[in-house]
């Protein structure tokens, strides 16, 4: 099978495992990801909104117009990205995902990105954050590059499932760059900076270390 095609079996996984039958039952559509299964990057947002759920795609309202804007100041278009999210419908009037259901659909997150195998993972807001590095507070680490590793069991840490190793200092070396191995950069959410100026150019400025970051971590490889 294919990258697409192994992705199109995790759509269809998350259908027959009928995962957030309530959600489910609500949505329009399953939002499961969107772009180049090739991606050297993936970004994962936290949950659909309304033209999310209406278009069956991630990030097409204001915040994605928002997302696309940043992309296109670092030179990349959304053909060469992936775009998901953690929760793959729209929760009821856009409420806050619950960690529940986070935690029903981190492992077809997870597949996802190993098969894409994304030399960079950017979360967008502290919900998809946290799946990763899980006990951080977005306002100390937006902007500082993470290493983790993901395994077949999910996020792989030494001890402890789900508390990954963070690496020390801000910048990857990505020496030890392999299979599973992968980058996280947690920034803020576009909806949350969208209409507030000072984490709007926080975010900006965040963005647009972007072009280093993978030009490091390719360079490790
Ligand atoms: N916000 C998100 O987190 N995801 C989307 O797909 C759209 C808005």
């Amino acid at each position: 099978m294919d990258k697409q095609e192994q992705l199109d079996q995790i759509k269809a996984d998350i259908v027959n495992n009928n995962i957030c039958p309530d959600l489910a039952t609500q949505a329009t559509n399953l939002v499961f990801g969107d772009g180049n299964p090739n991606a050297d990057i993936v970004f994962i947002g936290e949950a659909p909104g309304k033209q999310e759920d209406e278009q069956g795609l991630p990030f097409v309202g204001a915040s994605g117009k928002f997302l696309s804007e940043m992309l296109t100041g670092i030179n990349m278009r959304r053909e060469e990205i992936y775009i998901t999210n953690i929760v793959k419908y729209r929760p009821p009037n856009n409420r806050d995902p619950e960690p529940a259901e986070k935690q029903a659909f981190l492992p077809y997150l997870l597949k996802q990105l190993m098969v894409i195998q994304p030399l960079l993972v950017v979360t967008l807001g502290r919900h998809s954050m946290t799946c990763f590095i899980p006990d951080a507070k977005i306002s100390q680490i937006h902007g500082q590059p993470k290493r983790i590793t993901i395994g077949e069991r999910g996020i792989e840490t030494g001890n402890k499932r789900n508390k990954p190793k963070i690496a020390t200092g801000p910048v990857p070396s990505a020496k030890s760059l392999s299979p599973g191995k992968i980058v996280i950069l947690p920034l803020y959410h576009p909806a949350a900076a969208l209409y507030n100026g000072s984490m709007r150019a926080v975010l900006q400025e965040d963005f647009s270390t972007i072009p280093e970051i993978l030009r490091l971590i390719r360079k490790g490889k």
